[in-house]
């Protein structure tokens, strides 16, 4: 059974790699490959939408995109892994290794690959910048989006500023549900 779990795990992990090389490739593999998966890309509008904020747009993956794929591959590992906990019920170690990769891979995993993601996303900002930037640079990505409207709610994960004519609950860029 441990060997099972190992199997189930690497393939997990090898299929994870797969996205993030696709997500880095060109937008024509990563758009038929989301389709595939019946994720529909952004529209050119939303992209220009959000580069006018200012956030970063990386050239090949949208955020809320990347998000889509990487949260059906969480759920649906969630699932197989249901499935797998009643096989290795008695399996002392491999339910343990099992558990272990639940606890801190996959609960988190759309989460923090996200975050990865967007880090690897922003530019590289040089220390000079950074001086010319002391005073602005904490709301960087807000500034320009939010304006003098009346009210901001921030997104949990990517810090972009929902917009008021904004029509939908997840954030625009990185599609994280707002409101939880
Ligand atoms: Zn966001």
């Amino acid at each position: 059974m441990l060997q099972k779990v190992r199997d189930f795990i690497n393939l997990f992990t090898q299929e994870l790699d797969e996205i993030n090389i696709v997500a880095n490739s060109n937008l024509e593999r990563w758009h038929s490959f989301i389709e595939e998966l019946g994720i529909n890309p952004v529209t050119i509008e939303r992209r220009n939408h959000a580069e006018l904020t200012g956030l970063p747009i990386p050239k090949v993956a949208f955020p809320s995109e990347y998000r889509a794929v990487l949260y059906q591959l969480e759920y649906r590992t969630k699932r197989q892994v249901k499935v797998l906990q009643t096989e290795v019920e008695d399996d002392f170690d491999a339910d343990d290794v099992l558990d272990e990769f639940v606890r801190r891979k996959l609960n988190s995993l759309t989460k923090n690959e996200l975050k990865k993601y967007l880090n690897a996303s922003k530019p590289a900002v040089s220390v000079l910048d950074i001086f010319a930037n002391a005073s602005t640079s904490l709301n960087k990505y807000s500034v320009k989006e939010t304006g003098d409207k009346s009210y901001s709610i921030k997104c949990n994960s990517c810090g972009a500023s929902r917009l008021e004519e904004d029509q939908y609950d997840e954030c625009f860029y990185c599609g994280t549900p707002l409101f939880n």
